[in-house]
């Protein structure tokens, strides 16, 4: 049987590495020679367990959504990730990564946003923890995103606009690399999701792995069993799906659903649906699937939610398309409006609209009476309740 897992050069199958400028050598060996080490360490751990309890508020319930199972005839669940302190899984990582930086002497945290949900993730453990903050952030997305901005200020980061390119996250993120480069010594760049070169992917899921260990235990005292048939979760870089994934990868009885979003249709050319319509490339310092041109430009993707509008995905999830261990389905802007209503009213949870998404697969797949499908509830829907309200004109 084939292993899921990363193997010890970063790679995933054909994926991963870590393919990065020379001047980033010193951070990224560093990281690559500490991190599994420190995270591993029992201090860690109980740090990292004491604040994911008593800060974060885990562990998040399972959830059996009876309305829902009854509806579709087989037994649903909700990992409910939602109800993290910051409304999302995101925060689970920032905690991680901001005691990983601070074992290794790091004062001061950069960080790169795209709608500003990984921003505020970070800007709050750096607050937490009395560290200093930078986030860059491509001009277009400050002023897209204000509510976010203004949470990151109020929690004392500094945001910095990326003015190139089309201000957008890929140019906050080249900003983000210049100054890495410029400060090895004392800064740390906590990424926010399963992508960017070797360790990160590896350690992003590990950190986010919490999601599934905690699953199998509550998963025990419902069905008396710790393996679902289906685990299914929304894919932007893919963070929330591998920590739900992660110890099932290699365990062949429980099937792997990933949703991509297709924005206004796979082939509309407006669309987030990577594995579909990528093909192979580096970007952000690793080999994975992404949305290119045929002279290897990237094409800006489009979703109606801000949170899977990234042109690549993260090189765990490109093998798990290619070795075809995973399914993958995408959902367009419609269908995944529709399931957050939906969900709201079957249900009484508002669910980020990158979660809609996933919901959606109902629509697509059938599953039987004794299925036990486990779905990762991403975010809450606070943040996107502008959307729903002018697109169902509330
Ligand atoms: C950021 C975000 C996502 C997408 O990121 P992944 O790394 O793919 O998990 C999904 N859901 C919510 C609620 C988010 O905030």
């Amino acid at each position: 049987m084939k292993n899921f897992n990363v193997n010890k050069d970063g790679f995933y199958g054909d994926f991963g590495g870590a393919f990065i400028p020379e001047m980033l050598f010193p951070n990224i060996d560093e990281l690559q020679k500490n991190y599994i080490k420190i995270s591993e360490s029992k201090e860690f751990k109980k740090e990292f367990n004491q604040l994911l309890h008593d800060y974060v508020g885990r562990p998040t319930p399972l959830y059996y959504a009876k309305r829902l199972s009854e509806k579709f005839k087989t037994k649903i669940y909700l990992k409910r990730e939602d109800l993290c302190h910051t409304g999302a899984h995101k925060i689970n990582n920032t905690i991680g990564q901001i005691l990983l930086a601070k074992k290794l002497g790091k004062k001061r945290i950069i960080a790169e946003t795209g709608a500003g949900q990984h921003g505020v993730a970070t800007a709050t453990v750096c607050a937490l923890m009395g560290v200093e903050c930078v986030i860059y952030m491509g001009e277009v997305d400050i002023s897209r995103q204000a509510p976010n901005v203004a949470r990151m200020k109020m929690l004392g980061a500094k945001v910095r606009p990326a003015t190139s390119g089309s201000k957008t996250l890929k140019d906050a993120t080249n900003e983000a690399i210049r100054d890495w480069i410029s400060n090895p010594v004392d800064t740390h760049y906590i990424i926010g999701s399963v992508v960017g070169p070797h360790p990160y992917p590896d350690m992003v899921a590990r950190f986010q792995s919490v999601i599934g260990y905690e699953t199998k235990k509550q998963l025990l005292k419902f069905e008396n069993t710790e393996n679902p048939t289906h685990v299914i979760a929304c894919v932007g870089g893919g963070s929330n799906a591998a920590g739900l994934f992660y110890p099932f990868l290699n365990n062949k009885n429980v099937n792997i659903v990933c949703v991509e979003a297709a924005g206004k249709g796979v082939h509309s050319g407006e669309s987030a649906a990577t594995s579909i319509l990528g093909t192979e490339g580096i970007i952000h310092g690793s080999k994975t699937l992404l949305m290119q041109t045929k002279d290897g430009q990237i094409t800006e993707p489009y979703s109606i939610s801000a949170g899977l509008d990234y042109p690549g995905i993260g090189p765990m999830h490109a093998n798990l398309f290619r070795s075809k261990r995973g399914e993958f389905i995408s959902i367009d802007d419609s269908d995944a409006m529709k399931w957050g209503l939906i969900l709201s009213q079957m249900e009484g949870i508002i669910p980020a609209i990158e979660t809609s998404h996933a919901f959606a697969v109902l629509d697509k797949m059938k599953f039987g009476k004794n299925d036990i499908i486990i779905f990762n509830c991403s975010g809450r829907g606070d943040k996107d309740l502008d959307t729903y309200i002018n697109y169902f004109k509330l």
